[in-house]
């Protein structure tokens, strides 16, 4: 064995493991994902709501997931964003089917991930539930081999390790790096929107951030028809170990008590909001983020490497942490599709290629959340930063400021270097 693209396994069936899946498979690729958990059902709320950006829903859209999604999600092109007047200040975009050919949706992650079963199930694509990845057994120049759980060991031409923050794969492809906890932790649930009280007066639309001087609050539709509303707010907080956010995590009264302390410092709209929520729709959130890897495939050979969460986790504040796994499966099928016209061109080179392009990509998204981080400080805070250090909504002037987030050129940019690698003079 030889060729990287000759059998890959796939550690990992969330997003990023189903997409890469389907990814492989519109090239030719044969591929096996291998995934922990027991069965793709899950309940349907169990995992909250997403917000998907017009950048991933174009891609989804080329393997024919987006029309599985769009009728279980809501589609929408703004995050409100208000100040403690309660006034519309500014929109914060998600796409934007005019400017960049999508809207965003929100959609229960347990439902996008379904989206993603639906397609890869009709393709045949061969998904191992209940395989649990525990190490690299060994890695060549031709191949890798790998031990499940069950102490069976497989071997592929290439290993994917799609397996989220806490990636096992990665502790092989690139060993010592550490998640960090970042010091604050979301608290989320939902309401029936019926339930808000909305006044006429104050432009409410959804989905919305609203910071006040005391604190931020978001609130976005949920399902289709906006009955059902995501709540949510983040505090600082300090580290716990995994037992201690799990038991945080299963004290759902605990977390409604946390949601409504202060209860009357919010504006009623909130207030009605937070008043009403279900306690079993309680949620917590560490938010975490891994600093950027020194590589993204193993070395010397590459043939593991890692991608979605578990090569660059964010935290949550911009909602593209799932869609930069969609990201980085696309244009990893787009190098894999030149590199087999071109097979002068190494894989060696191709990789690297690939994780410098995506790394690129990441510090961008690091720029914008810490920009948006500083939207959500209280108004207080927020006065004593430059202007230059929170975002600002400049659509009024600049219609496409976020087109280099929703509208990305990465067909460009990979043809540009495959034609730099064409022309090279072999030394
Ligand atoms: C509060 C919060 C809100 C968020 N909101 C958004 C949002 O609005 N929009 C957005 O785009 N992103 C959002 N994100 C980020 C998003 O959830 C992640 O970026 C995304 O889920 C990562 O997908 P993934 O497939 O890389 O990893 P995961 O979703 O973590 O999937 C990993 C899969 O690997 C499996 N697995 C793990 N270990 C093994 C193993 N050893 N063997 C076999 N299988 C294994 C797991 O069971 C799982 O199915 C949010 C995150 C948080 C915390």
């Amino acid at each position: 064995m030889s060729n990287h693209t000759e059998n890959v396994a796939i550690i990992g069936g969330g997003i990023a493991g189903m997409a890469l899946a389907l990814c492989l498979h519109s090239l030719s690729v044969p591929c096996t994902v291998y995934e922990m958990r027991k069965t793709e059902a899950g309940s349907r709320t169990a995992g909250g709501g997403m917000m998907v950006g017009g950048n991933a829903l174009a891609i989804l859209d080329k393997w024919g997931v987006y029309e599985k999604m769009v009728p279980k999600g809501y589609q929408f092109n703004c995050v409100y964003l208000k100040g403690p007047d309660e006034k519309t200040t500014e929109c914060y975009p998600f796409g934007g089917k005019d400017l960049f050919g999508y809207d965003g949706l929100r959609i229960y992650r347990q439902e996008y991930l379904d989206s993603l079963y639906e397609v890869c199930q009709a393709k045949g694509v061969t998904i191992e539930f209940g395989a649990k990845f525990t190490r690299v057994v060994e890695e060549t120049e031709s191949g890798v081999t790998f031990e499940l759980a069950d102490g069976t060991t497989r071997t592929a031409s290439m290993l994917v390790g799609a397996d989220g923050i806490h990636s096992k794969v990665r502790e092989y492809a690139c060993p010592g790096v550490k998640t960090k906890f970042m010091g604050i932790m979301a608290v989320t649930s939902e309401v029936v929107t019926e339930k808000l009280r909305i006044p006429a007066e104050k432009d409410y639309r959804f989905p919305l951030q609203i910071v006040t001087d005391f604190g931020m609050v978001a609130m976005a539709p949920q399902t289709p028809d906006g009955s059902q509303m995501l709540i949510g707010t983040q505090f600082p907080t300090e580290d716990r170990s995994r037992e201690d956010w799990e038991r945080l995590f299963a004290d759902k009264e605990g977390l409604k008590k946390i949601l409504q302390k202060d209860l009357d410092k919010w504006p009623d709209t909130i207030k009605s909001g937070i008043e009403n929520i279900k306690v079993e729709a309680m949620h917590v959130w560490p938010f975490q983020m891994l600093p950027p890897l020194p590589s993204w495939t193993s070395l010397p050979h590459r043939r593991v490497a890692v991608l979605g969460d578990a090569a660059h986790a964010v935290p949550p504040t911009s909602g593209q942490g799932a869609s930069m796994g969609i990201e980085d499966v696309y244009v990893l099928g787009l190098l894999i599709f030149e590199q087999k016209k071109h097979p002068e061109i190494g894989w060696q080179d191709t990789l690297a290629f690939w994780q410098q392009m995506r790394q690129e990509r990441m510090g961008e998204i690091m720029e914008l959340t810490r920009l948006l981080n500083n939207k959500r400080l209280p108004s207080v805070q927020q006065a004593d930063l430059k202007k230059e250090d929170i975002w600002q909504d400049e659509s009024a002037t600049n219609p496409r400021q976020m087109a280099w987030l929703y509208a990305p050129k990465f067909e460009e940019r990979v043809g540009t270097w495959v034609k730099a690698q064409v022309e090279k003079p072999s030394s």
